[in-house]
């Protein structure tokens, strides 16, 4: 353990979180196994080893399947409030590991320990609407065209459902998918991230604690550990009927055509390339905020993360100078120490692909407004922090329709109507977030209306970064389609099934049709 990852409590963490230096990536509840060659977990923080985790071999997976289906068998007919007292439960352990858990997610994954706290809090969230709606789960009746039949819908739970997730959220995307997934009456096999893979061994150990508290199978949930190859066990699998992706639009194509091949179910929550326009009546202040926060919180790796700002002609040099100016007081660093706003990036490879976005972008004419680089020297061993950039470009550039997952700000002038700043916030393929920063009701229900903005999240008057857990959380476009966490968003992990009972004694047939025998 490192100097600084000691300095900051990291050591009492995993403790706490029951983790060893070896962790067993493979586990039904309880049981922990997984043979496979391990994958070192170590921390852009400060390049450190934290910990090691073995990966899913395919005997390993078997396993894993024969389990989820058993407890599969008793699980779905378990009464979902009882589903929701048990996720009720694993909500309460989640405020009691708030901390511990938190601050292993800044240092496996870098973002900041506020951001890290704000994680765990999305999952307790969705633990708590989970639980109320562990209560409803309602269809529908409708009005029999036959006199004397009942006709309704119901919702049944699928059976697996397998999740892949981004290392950039790795545990909060595992906890909107679970929480409401147990509750419909499903079990789940997670397969997190390869470069976080502590994280998901930390939120095994809590949910496997509060299942044997309840004397519940093992298999309700399951981890699986490794790279896309472990992801592609269940992709592949006809067995597991319903699998839920967040990661790159690469990786969402990929899975989409596997699943689709079986004719199984993905939810995809892939990447995004997310504007806020700043019209005339916009407020400076918020803007600033709104605009900073999102391009450069959690350095720029939110799949909501702000890419681009479309800027009226009027405001342009007034709103460049306030967000240039911002940018001057940045303080970038270790992500532990509450002081710094900005972390580091991933790993190395995410640094090279921010270089050549740098690159990329002056080649195709952009004009840098505040450099970038690379930080080295004390606090920055590791190589993966970088500073944030801003630059000038156009839409149309191949860079600007590009999600380059660092922060990277592309500033973007519109003249005229709010029209042609929608036109240019919807002319990329990506569909995830978009804003407004307006004082002006036509131009914000404009913007809102169906010829507005064309992505699964529109705000007004918010940057782009930063959801609640109440709404459906998903996009358009390249950004897949799915809906997840809030909402109606429950429904993707049931079944649906339409009844119609006669209660009478003809057998009267749909449409009027005549069959007398
Ligand atoms: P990634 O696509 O490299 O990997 C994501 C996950 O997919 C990993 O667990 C990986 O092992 C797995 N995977 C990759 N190829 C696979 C395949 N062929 N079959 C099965 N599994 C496969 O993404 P990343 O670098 O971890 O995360 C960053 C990306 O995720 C960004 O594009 C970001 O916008 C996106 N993201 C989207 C959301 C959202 O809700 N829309 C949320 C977080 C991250």
């Amino acid at each position: 353990m490192s100097t600084l990852a000691k300095e900051f409590g990291i050591d009492k963490a995993l403790a706490q979180l029951g983790l060893q230096e070896t962790n067993h990536g493979t586990s039904t509840g309880n049981q922990h196994f997984g043979s496979g060659p391990e994958i070192k977990s170590s921390s852009p923080v400060d390049g450190a080893a934290i910990a090691k985790v073995t990966t899913t071999t395919q005997e390993d997976y078997e396993k894993v399947i024969a389990s989820a289906k058993a407890a599969f068998m008793e699980w779905r007919v378990i009464p979902a409030p009882q589903r929701g007292e048990v996720v009720r439960q694993f909500g309460e352990e989640l405020r009691r590991l708030k901390e511990p858990l938190g601050k292993l997610v800044s240092y496996e994954m870098g973002k900041s320990y506020q951001e890290g706290l704000g994680e765990v809090q999305e999952m307790i969230d969705i633990c708590d609407f989970a639980v109320g709606l562990s209560r409803q789960l309602h269809g529908l009746t409708m009005h029999s065209e036959r006199p004397g039949h009942r006709m309704y819908e119901q919702y049944h739970p699928l059976g697996i459902v397998g999740i892949i997730s981004a290392f950039n959220f790795p545990v909060a995307v595992w906890a909107w998918n679970t929480a409401l997934a147990w509750v419909c009456g499903d079990v789940c096999v997670w397969k997190p991230s390869e470069k976080t893979p502590l994280c998901g061994v930390a939120c095994q150990q809590i949910i496997a604690g509060v299942l044997k508290k309840n004397n519940l199978p093992e298999g309700i949930s399951c981890l699986i550990n490794g790279d896309y190859k472990v992801g592609e066990m269940m992709t592949t699998d006809k067995r597991v009927p319903m699998v839920s992706a967040t990661g790159s639009t690469r990786m969402g194509r990929i899975v989409a055509s596997t699943v689709g091949e079986r004719l199984g179910k993905s939810l995809l929550e892939l990447g995004g390339n997310n504007a806020i326009i700043v019209t005339p009546d916009a407020d400076i202040k918020m803007t600033v905020i709104g605009a900073v926060f999102g391009a450069v919180g959690t350095a720029g790796q939110r799949c909501t993360s702000t890419r681009r700002i479309i800027i009226h002609e009027k405001m342009y040099d007034k709103v460049k100078d306030a967000i240039v100016d911002a940018y001057q007081q940045l303080k970038i660093g270790n992500p532990l120490d509450e002081n710094n706003h900005v972390g580091p990036l991933i790993d190395q490879d995410a640094v090279k692909n921010y270089q050549k976005a740098l690159k990329d972008v002056v080649d195709q004419g952009g004009n840098i407004l505040v450099e970038g680089g690379v930080l080295s020297g004390q606090g920055f061993e590791s190589g993966c922090y970088v500073k944030p950039a801003i630059a000038e470009a156009s839409n149309d550039m191949a860079i600007v329709q590009h999600e380059t997952f660092a922060p990277v700000l592309y500033l973007l002038k519109y003249k005229g109507d709010v029209e042609n700043a929608i036109e240019i916030q919807n002319g990329v393929d990506q569909g995830l977030s978009s804003a407004i920063m307006t004082n002006n009701l036509r131009e914000a229900e404009r913007f809102l209306s169906h010829a507005g903005s064309d992505c699964g999240i529109a705000n007004v008057n918010i940057g782009t970064s930063g959801a609640e857990i109440g709404g459906a959380f998903g996009g358009e476009k390249d950004t897949g389609g799915g809906r997840e966490s809030g909402s109606d968003a429950w429904k993707v992990y049931m079944r649906r099934q339409t009844n119609t009972i006669n209660y009478t004694t003809e057998l009267p047939l749909a449409q009027g049709i005549k069959f007398d025998l």
